[in-house]
């Protein structure tokens, strides 16, 4: 909706950026509090991709970042509108300080328990089916190893990944929010600047900006969440200094301890028991989620041994390198290399995943279809249309190995490490990111390969067979790992504001009514994508308002809302 310059604007409730965080944030808190007015404001109009955001974002390291137009949607329903919909709960790993974290790990179990409650509220927005991470109690996989011989121990192989449909946030929850009476929505409108806060921290009002016209209006409400997306709460944070008044300065950690996932691959697993024993693809659920097994690392071990959270998981050999000789694999690599078609296929980041951006040999690629026929056209097809042509679409593909040999696939945590950050240039806009790979990131997850290897020898399960010569390895792991689509610790949590910046309620440190609600409040990074715990986070959040009803915050009451609105 475009907001008419009559409009009231004073509402209980601003939500800025409307992605998962925004969407289930508002929609609970409006459901939770039907007299309650909500406003969901959201930058983007329509399916937006140029746009001022992402073209005032420098990244200082193109190799292991991806440009930002790749890191983030913007528009109705965020970034959904592109994700993998893969839904990974963190460990209890990643909630306890290690030494390798460097007094990093600034949230703790407690807060881990406390969150747990909510998960049931954010599987139902993801559509996953239960909030359960493991594999007991489904019978596809129950007792189940995730190969012949495996002995869970210091590895386990009984975590499990969950799928959304995936659940694009906007399309999904367009009509529920249009029907939703206390909820406004407002496309095309940038939040700009907050309002001085008085003596106790409050905030009356934001500063939106139409992004067609750049005329300004401003937004009175009891209160604020930044659910703009870890690049851009951070930004807007870094930009209203002023919200930090009533502390002497602002939190050192703002914009500091940038994390993403090394992800990549530098070896394969040859296991020695029946290939027909090897769980290497998805199941299904009982409801038809898909789920998909990982190895892992026990929590004892990762601790004692002061290594970092890494899920390494069961993958199809490189796309691109020909050699792996099957037709269905270079059908599917040269579709993704086809110009326009490609891009339809998969979002540029996770075409880059597989294509690693490279056209090589295609002769032999067109090679391996011909002997591979008929199911080098077959078996495409049919994974096309579970695809993209069914509600709950097939995440992905992964394909069986007659020789029981797959490629590992390492997913692992970073460092909360201080130089990872984003800062303003001098012109106060433009976002600078840093980010880089330190070697302990790297060297924990080569350990951990050996510690895998050396497992399932000891289980008489398999061994791993190295890619790299051994001293390739770390420069390997350097050139190949690119993230920026997992964003944390920017904005992170903590008990203060001398080593976070917001509390364990996501109120931002020094004010009495700004929230954020973004992955960048993670002060780790685990093995986990970020969003399904974000989810979990903002139906808390929504309850936590709700039980300190925001109204009181500024005393305002049902009445204010038909003040009329102030243009600028
Ligand atoms: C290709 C890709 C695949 C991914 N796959 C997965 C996956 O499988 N699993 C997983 O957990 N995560 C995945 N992610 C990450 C996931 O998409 C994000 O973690 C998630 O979308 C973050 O949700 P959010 O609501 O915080 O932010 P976003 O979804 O980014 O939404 C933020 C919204 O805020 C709006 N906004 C920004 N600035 C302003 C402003 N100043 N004023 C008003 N509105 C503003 C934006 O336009 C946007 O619509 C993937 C990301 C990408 C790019």
């Amino acid at each position: 909706m475009k907001l008419p310059y009559d409009y009231p604007v004073n509402f209980d409730l601003c939500v800025i950026g409307s992605g998962p965080a925004g969407i289930i944030t508002a929609l609970e808190y409006a459901n939770l509090n039907p007299l309650k007015k909500v406003a969901l404001v959201e930058y983007g109009i329509g399916n937006q991709t140029e746009n001022a955001l992402d073209n005032s974002i420098q990244i200082n390291n193109t190799i292991n970042h991806h440009p930002p137009l790749e890191c983030t949607n913007k528009g109705f329903g965020g970034t959904s509108a592109t994700w993998g919909g893969r839904c990974v709960m963190y460990d209890d790993i990643d909630f306890i300080d290690r030494p390798i974290l460097n007094d990093g790990c600034t949230w703790n179990l407690s807060l881990f328990k406390d969150i747990k409650p909510f998960t049931t509220i954010a599987a139902k927005y993801f559509e996953c089916g239960k909030p359960q991470f493991n594999t007991a109690g489904i019978p596809a996989l129950s007792n189940k190893p995730i190969a012949e011989g495996f002995k869970p121990g210091i590895v386990t192989d009984d975590k499990l990944e969950r799928y959304s449909m995936p659940t694009r946030f906007g399309k999904r929850y367009e009509a529920t929010i249009k029907t939703q009476k206390n909820l406004t929505l407002l496309e095309g409108y940038e939040a700009r600047d907050f309002s001085e806060p008085n003596e106790t921290g409050k905030i009356t009002f934001l500063t939106i900006r139409e992004v067609t016209t750049k005329k300004m209006t401003r937004l009175s409400a009891g209160a604020f969440i930044l659910a703009a997306g870890a690049q851009e709460s951070t930004r807007i944070l870094l930009r209203n200094s002023l919200i930090f008044k009533n502390l002497t300065t602002p939190p050192a950690a703002l914009g500091k301890y940038y994390q993403g996932h090394l992800s990549g691959k530098i070896a394969s697993v040859k296991f020695s028991g029946d290939p027909k024993k090897t769980n290497y693809s998805f199941e299904k659920d009982t409801d038809g989620t898909y789920v998909r097994r990982r190895f892992q690392f026990s929590t004892d071990f990762l601790k004692s041994n002061n290594l970092l959270n890494t899920a390494i998981w069961l993958d199809n050999p490189l796309y691109f390198d020909p050699r792996h000789h099957s037709g269905p694999m270079s059908f599917m690599y040269l579709a993704m290399i086809t110009p326009v078609l490609g891009k339809k296929l998969a979002p540029p980041a996770i075409a880059h995943s597989i294509t690693k951006g490279k056209v090589n040999k295609v002769g032999a690629h067109l090679g391996n279809i011909v002997k591979g026929l008929p199911g080098s056209l077959i078996k495409p097809a049919a994974i096309f249309y579970k695809r993209y042509c069914t509600t709950r679409k097939l995440p992905g593909i992964f394909l069986f190995s007659p020789e029981n040999t797959y490629a590992l696939h390492f997913h692992a945590e970073q460092i909360p490490f201080e130089g990872n950050c984003m800062k303003l240039d001098k012109d106060g806009e433009t976002l600078i990111i840093d980010y880089s790979l330190t070697d302990a990131d790297i060297s924990s997850v080569i350990k951990l390969h050996d510690v895998l290897d050396k497992w399932l020898r000891e289980c008489g399960c398999g061994e791993l067979k190295y890619w790299f010569n051994k001293d390739e390895l770390t420069s390997a792991i350097k050139n190949m790992s690119k993230d920026g689509l997992h964003q944390s610790g920017t904005t992170r949590i903590a008990d203060t504001p001398d080593r976070g910046v917001v509390d364990t309620n996501l109120k931002v440190w020094g004010t009495d009514n700004i929230y954020v609600c973004s992955s960048s409040v993670f002060p780790t990074s685990g093995q986990a994508n970020p969003t399904f715990l974000l989810g979990t986070f903002a139906a808390r959040l929504a309850q936590h308002l709700t039980e300190m009803p925001v109204n009181k915050s500024t005393g305002t009451t049902e009445k204010s809302y038909q003040v009329a609105a102030l243009t600028l």
